[in-house]
């Protein structure tokens, strides 16, 4: 099993992006590997901790989860404060949350100090196939690829539904940012 971490030192990551492309979700795959249907809005913000091992340190993350809502930006806005990285998750099957990212990136970075490190996260990829053939506009890949490239993030689809790729997002934001502190 894992043992306590060397350093008590606990990395704050913070959950962006516009309501509904799955934060909560992600969280409680991430945590405790879990889905829920018909999990409902987020309230505020809340947070779990989750400790992975990181280059072969356990290392301990402190995930916060904000709601997408316009109403609570200005909560949101004092999370991104302290953090030491960010998730930024949109939905690929919502043209419309994935336009929103860079609103999202302008105000973590306008809020906060140095270039933290992002992780631009394009989820409900199990979703995708299905809603082209019902002929909904959905995020190509390399429209997200493109668009971490031009600021300079991480980039992975994931599905919080069958947990497709949840922890290596996480695994991978984890290593660049203990990698800055
Ligand atoms: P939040 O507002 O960003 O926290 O989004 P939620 O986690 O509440 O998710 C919004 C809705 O999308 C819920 O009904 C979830 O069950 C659903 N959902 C979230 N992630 C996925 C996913 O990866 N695949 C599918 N099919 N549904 C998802």
């Amino acid at each position: 099993g894992l043992k306590y971490p060397a350093s008590d030192k606990a990395y704050k990551i913070v959950l962006a992006g516009d309501a509904a492309v799955g934060k909560s979700s992600f969280l409680l795959r991430l945590c405790k590997n879990e889905f829920r249907g018909n999990s409902s809005a987020t309230l505020g913000v809340d947070f779990q901790m989750k400790t992975l091992v990181v280059d072969g340190e356990p290392t301990v993350l402190q995930l916060w989860d904000t709601a997408g809502q316009e109403r609570f930006r200005s909560i949101a806005k004092s999370y991104f404060r302290r953090a030491d990285g960010v998730l930024l998750l949109y939905d690929v099957t919502c043209e419309k949350s994935f336009l929103n990212v860079r609103e999202w990136v302008d105000m973590i970075e306008d809020v906060s100090q140095e270039d933290i490190p992002i992780m631009l996260v394009g989820n409900k990829v199990d979703l995708r196939q299905q809603a082209l053939e019902d002929g909904i506009e959905c995020v190509p890949t390399s429209y997200g690829e493109k668009l971490a490239m031009a600021y300079n993030s991480l980039f992975c689809e994931t599905s919080a539904k069958d947990g497709s790729n949840v922890i290596e997002a996480v695994l991978h934001l984890a290593r660049e940012v203990t990698k800055q502190i």
